[in-house]
């Protein structure tokens, strides 16, 4: 992986998040506050808006810059935890120029960590972590076991797709849900959404590398 993967695969997320506008809008309507939507695309117009600067850096300083450009424009809840997501990468991968899928695994849960320490929150809470946190343990194993690559997108992106799913029967221990109580059943969480939708996107433009 190397930067200019990365920066394909975040064209590609945002082409994604773009065309499930109206999902994400509407989960977040119901058991949140609606801006998660406003949020993300905002996220996504600034990596897009900073590829130029990226272009020259290796994955890990590429990652570092995002995170922090993400601190400072996605707001709520999810903008420090997707920031340090992207930091806790970077510093996982700083530099190696060309990352192997190993070492882009040990990245990604890196990340999945970050946001669980920074957002005291685990499985099972009704949040993005409940799509993020068996997606990564899969591609561990994956990576370990040295899985063919089409193989190994078309599994994270049906974990993602079930996890995701399997928010709506839970109700939330964290964030804006978590006032609704029963309220919150029925209703994917808007964040685990965004997340399926991302790392399906990613699977797509990956498999094509293969
Ligand atoms: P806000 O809740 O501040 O309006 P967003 O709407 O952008 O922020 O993001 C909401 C999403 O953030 C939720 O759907 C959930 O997935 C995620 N989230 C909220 N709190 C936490 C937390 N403590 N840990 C992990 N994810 C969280
Ligand atoms: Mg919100």
């Amino acid at each position: 992986m190397n930067t200019q993967h990365i920066i394909d695969a975040l064209e590609s997320v945002q082409a994604a998040i773009l065309a499930n506008e109206s999902q994400i809008e509407s989960l977040d309507r119901a058991i949140g506050d609606g801006d998660h939507f406003i949020n993300v695309r905002r996220g996504c117009d600034v990596l897009m808006a900073m590829r130029g600067e990226l272009v020259p850096l290796d994955p890990g300083a590429a990652f570092g810059k995002m995170g922090m450009k993400l601190l400072s424009t996605i707001g709520g809840a999810s903008g420090p935890l997707i920031s340090s997501f992207f930091m806790a990468m970077g510093k996982s991968v700083g530099g190696i120029a060309e990352p192997d899928r190993r070492q882009f695994a040990g990245a990604f849960a890196a990340g999945v960590e970050a946001i669980k320490s920074r957002g005291k929150a685990d499985l099972g809470e009704k949040t993005m972590l409940d799509v993020l946190i068996p997606v990564s343990r899969l591609l561990q194993r994956l990576a370990e076991e040295n899985a063919p690559l089409p193989e190994l997108c078309a599994q994270l992106t049906a974990e993602a797709h079930r996890n995701m799913l399997a928010t709506r029967d839970m109700t939330a221990t964290k964030g804006r849900a978590s006032f609704l109580g029963e309220r919150a059943l029925g209703h994917i969480d808007p964040g685990s959404k965004t997340c399926e939708v991302a790392i399906t996107a990613v699977c797509d433009t990956w498999k094509e590398t293969a």
